[in-house]
């Protein structure tokens, strides 16, 4: 499970994270809900610990593992997962090479064994067959030339084949069409079981209709500010950010 006590972060000097405790239990997806700039996609980074995003405070666990003291790579190896709004392009470098070497970069830091070129493709095939991923896409460098629709799927596919413990997705609904939408919460509902965990993190309640959630949190002001079942989400469709001194925006 994700334990993240009294969390503090700063971004270029400015404190975002002012104190943020939120758990999410094994087996569990929570939603992030928040305004612009609450934070959510710090919150993000700072766990995935990406650099420029500065810890002043507090601790997170993963199934008891201090993540904030281990290294990018570690913190995969441990089970961390992060599916970020803007996916990255990587020309020259083919989808299923990267994801091989994803993958055995995780096994590597966990002392597993590489698995082969054969082994691996005998797993992607079984991964690809429910998202809708072509072979073609495979070939492609990652995510170049992909369409918003193909670039969350691919996201989808790298989650399926790291099999992450904790997985977070930041924003995954932005940019998709309603088809492409099912096509990502299926992918991420096939994913959903006993020893994983989910935050998913959005601004609107759309996508939380395609994956339900089991709790909803509110992220404003650099905290969580209220906590409830999936009908919170309804809540803050119709009534906004405002109580927690956020704009609320137009439904995209
Ligand atoms: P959200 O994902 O909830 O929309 P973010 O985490 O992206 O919010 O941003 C939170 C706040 O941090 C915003 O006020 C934003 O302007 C600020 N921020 C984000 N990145 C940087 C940065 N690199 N330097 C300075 N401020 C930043
Ligand atoms: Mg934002
Ligand atoms: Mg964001």
């Amino acid at each position: 499970m994700l334990e993240i006590e009294n969390l503090r972060a700063t971004v270029g000097g400015k404190e975002i994270l002012k104190g943020l405790t939120l758990t999410v239990p094994t087996g569990e997806v929570h939603a992030i809900m928040g305004p612009n700039g609450a934070g959510k996609s710090t919150l993000s980074y700072v766990l995935a610990g990406r650099a420029g995003y500065e810890v002043t405070g507090g601790s997170v666990k993963l199934d008891g593992v201090d993540l904030l003291g281990l290294e990018v790579e570690q913190r995969a190896a441990a089970g961390l997962f992060l599916a970020l709004q803007y996916p990255v392009e990587i020309p020259g470098v083919p989808t299923t090479t990267f994801l091989r070497t994803a993958l055995n970069a995780i096994r590597k830091g966990r002392g597993e064994s590489d698995l082969d070129a054969i082994q691996f493709l005998r797993l992607l095939r079984q991964k690809t067959k429910a998202l809708g991923v072509t072979e073609e896409m495979l070939k492609r460098g990652v995510n170049v030339g992909f369409s918003g629709g193909e670039k969350k799927r691919n996201e989808v596919l790298q989650m399926a084949v790291l099999e992450p413990k904790l997985a977070i997705l930041d924003e995954t609904d932005s940019g998709l069409d309603i088809d492409a939408l099912k096509i990502v919460s299926e992918g991420v509902n096939a994913l959903r079981g006993p020893n994983r965990s989910m935050l998913v993190i959005t601004h609107y309640q759309r996508l939380l209709d395609h994956i339900v959630p089991d709790r909803v949190h509110v992220l404003a002001q650099g905290r969580i500010q209220r906590s409830g079942g999936a009908e919170l989400a309804h809540e803050l469709e119709a009534h906004g950010y405002a109580e927690f001194g956020g704009e609320r925006e137009a439904a995209a």
